[in-house]
């Protein structure tokens, strides 16, 4: 019979939609995150939810208990916005995974899954807006995002080798930008879908037909659906990959473009200013997803138009209710 697993991380974008899913199928779950549970964004009754500070070795100890599989997406972090000023807490997430390795370790856990970042790629191989695709091996040599992308890099060595000096099986995923609904889309921490969604939805509730754009709005990203995300997760965790993989979408696309297609979707058009001084990261980034596709059989698919459908409408919903004065409230089931 299948044993616990642990979801670190869990009351985050990526951890919420990760507990539900195994939940639904009938995985016995620990969800551990930092916050109190009522700020989670999703909660489920049927998983063990603990709130505990996984940067402590002993509450990882307590966490990885009897456990069978570890899914590490516990960290400080947030969009450039967030890891341009906090490059210092982006670093402190080391301790988090450290911690929950050789915790693991200890227990006796027989998988460990790592949630690294298209961050560990170094600027010189992203300063065109045509980014071709990054290739797990361009990591080297290193020179990645300062502070939050240099956390990831060494994390990666550390599961690295925590496997070849260990044994413990460790399952490194590059994730590139992530969107969806229940992820953050205010406060300082948010990334840009959900930002431009909750800029235009602020325009068409309050009717100043404006927004601002960080940089020319000519820098590139790709953007993958959490549903992609989920899948990729789960896939790289019970493959026999070892090396760090890119979990990403591969439809590049300008943020002046990103904002086009949420106006499209609401159904309004903004004048448009722009904020050259505003953190913008690399000029072009994209995932070369042949890789995953040779070693995964599979790779991110759903369209952007699709998903950011989805997302607007979820952040629509939260903008208006905060604006009727209605508290946010965590999901759960
Ligand atoms: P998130 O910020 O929504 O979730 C991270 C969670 O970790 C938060 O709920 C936070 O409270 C928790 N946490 C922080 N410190 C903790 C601690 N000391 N102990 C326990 N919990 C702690 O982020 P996310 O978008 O869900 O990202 C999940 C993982 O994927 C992170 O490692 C992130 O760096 C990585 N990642 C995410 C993206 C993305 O686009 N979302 C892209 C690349 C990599």
């Amino acid at each position: 019979m299948a044993g616990v697993t642990v979801v670190a991380g869990a009351g985050g974008f990526i951890g919420s939609h990760l507990v539900r899913d195994l939940v639904e199928a009938g995985t016995e779950v620990r969800a551990v995150d930092l916050k109190p549970l009522d700020r989670w964004f999703y909660r489920s009754n049927f998983a063990q939810n603990h709130t505990l500070d996984l940067s402590d070795i002993n509450a990882c100890r307590i966490a990885t208990k009897g456990v069978d599989e570890v899914y590490n997406l516990a960290a400080d972090m947030g969009g450039m916005g967030f890891i341009e000023h906090n490059k210092a807490l982006c670093m402190l997430s080391v301790l988090i995974n450290t911690h929950l390795l050789m915790a693991a370790h200890e227990n006796g856990v027989s998988r460990f899954f790592f949630a690294s970042s298209a961050c560990v790629y170094p600027d010189f191989r992203q300063r065109e807006s045509d980014n071709p695709g990054l290739r797990e091996l361009d990591a080297y040599p290193a020179m990645p995002e300062d502070g939050y992308g240099w956390e990831k890099l060494f994390s990666e060595r550390m599961c690295r080798h925590f496997h070849e000096d260990f044994g413990v099986v460790t399952h490194v995923c590059r994730y590139h930008n992530v969107y969806g609904p229940m992820g953050t889309w205010d406060g300082g921490r948010e990334k840009a879908p959900a930002a431009i969604c909750r800029k235009v939805a602020m325009a068409m509730l309050s009717g100043r037909h404006e927004i601002e754009i960080w940089g020319d709005g000519e820098q590139t990203r790709s953007f993958m659906y959490i549903d992609d995300c989920i899948v990729g997760t789960k896939k790289l965790m019970h493959s026999n990959f070892v090396d760090p993989l890119n979990i990403g979408s591969d439809e590049i696309v300008s943020i002046n473009r990103l904002v086009d297609m949420v106006e499209e979707i609401a159904g309004i058009k903004l004048k448009r200013s722009y904020n050259p001084g505003a953190p913008k990261g690399v000029r072009g980034r994209n995932s070369d997803n042949s890789l995953i596709r040779q070693t995964l059989g599979w790779v991110p698919s759903i369209p952007l138009r699709e998903g950011m459908e989805k997302t607007y409408r979820w952040v629509y919903d939260q903008v208006k209710a905060r604006a009727e004065g209605r508290l946010f409230v965590s999901a759960s089931a």
